[in-house]
């Protein structure tokens, strides 16, 4: 072998051992890339994000229009997801556009940044056939807006985004971080500890009330270790279907705090009672369906009082919803579990002609909550 083969090899030889050095100093550097985002307890967003950004990113929350830095703001540069950091990209200013409605609108995501699906917490719009298509981060599956079909061409979509949600980079700088996370330190902490807590509501007739804590497949929602309905707050020992006197048709939530917050439980809860009814829920009247949070500790009673006053604040109308300390609960007889997903049709004939649905309409028109604006 001559002199410069030799020479050639070596060159090849160290080329390529750097590159392999630099590859895994690279990989050591940047664990973000591969840091799982959308698996995150709700402590661990709790932890990174705060107030408003919170609401939005993780609660479905909206910025009141108008009030985002990105509504009439047209430099040219990337948006990036601030829910997860900010080094996520969502959408570039060259798909940017003034839309009139207050929020930053775009006709296009970039390609990879976004997911649109059918919005899930549009329950009762998607009964009457107004569900809207929410858009999510395809990084961190967090809250960042709808898509509607009242976009400009070339695709004729808007993605109306909250600003909250977004950062941006100026074309030729680099995203700017909101926060950094790095997976050594969050799988440190080992696994969260699991927990277990309990919420009970009466909410009217049981059937329904349960069905608010599902899926459409009828599985209980993420976080919520069992779901049964029952009969709470009485006090002889064996209540039936047919003789529960002195106890109300319940629900009862066995919950993961750490994956299902009490608050997004009891965000659900207003949003599918009448509180303003003193007699019952709906067609149903009397004792047995009145609306009831019985809490099960200082902290539930806190946050169930402080929701209370909000929901009179935001309709200017005292709320009959009772707030109780007891937890007494007892099962139901077995087909009434999972009634609605057991009888659909009889469940939903049933709820139709309760009026339920046409009441929480009235109620919630764009089923948002009080502190947060109507549409987005
Ligand atoms: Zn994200």
């Amino acid at each position: 072998m001559g002199i410069q083969k030799i020479l050639f090899f070596l060159i090849l030889l160290f080329a390529v051992n750097t590159l392999t050095y630099a590859e895994i100093k690279d990989q050591k550097e940047a664990p973000l890339m591969t840091f799982d985002y959308k698996n995150q307890p709700e402590a661990f967003w709790e932890k990174y994000l705060k107030g408003e950004q919170l609401s939005v990113c993780r609660n479905h929350g909206t910025e009141r229009a108008g009030s985002g830095l990105y509504d009439k703001f047209f430099e040219e540069g990337t948006y990036y997801c601030a829910c997860c950091g900010g080094d996520h990209a969502v959408f570039d200013s060259n798909a940017k556009y003034d839309s009139g409605t207050g929020w930053p609108s775009f006709y296009q995501p970039v390609e990879g940044g976004v997911i649109a699906r059918t919005d899930p917490h549009d329950t009762l719009r998607g009964l009457v056939g107004l569900g809207r298509t929410e858009v999510i981060c395809a990084r961190c599956h967090s809250h960042l807006g709808h898509v509607f079909d009242d976009g400009p061409p070339p695709t004729g979509k808007r993605y109306c985004m909250n600003s909250i949600a977004l950062t941006f980079s100026a074309k030729g700088t680099p995203p700017k971080r909101t926060y950094t996370v790095t997976e050594a330190k969050e799988s440190q902490k080992s696994s969260p500890k699991s927990s277990k807590e309990t919420a009970i509501f009466a909410m009217g007739c049981f059937w329904c009330g349960e069905s608010e804590f599902r899926d459409d497949s009828g599985a209980p929602l993420k976080g919520i270790i069992s779901l049964r309905v029952g009969y709470a707050g009485g006090s002889t020992t064996h209540p039936t279907y047919e003789s529960h006197e002195g106890y109300k048709e319940a629900v009862k939530i066995v919950f993961d705090p750490l994956v299902l917050s009490y608050t997004k439980l009891l965000d659900i809860f207003w949003h599918n009672v009448d509180a303003f009814d003193a007699k019952g829920q709906f067609c149903d009247k009397g004792f047995p369906y009145t609306s009831v949070i019985f809490v099960g500790n200082n902290a539930q009673k806190k946050a169930a009082m402080a929701t209370k006053a909000e929901i009179e604040k935001h309709f200017g109308a005292p709320v009959h919803t009772e707030i109780l300390e007891s937890q007494t609960f007892v099962d139901a007889e077995e087909y009434h579990q999972n009634y609605k997903h057991k009888n659909p049709v009889r469940y939903r004939y049933y709820r139709w002609n309760c009026g339920r649905d046409q009441r929480l309409k009235q109620l919630w028109p764009e089923k948002s909550l009080p502190n947060s604006p109507k549409e987005d």
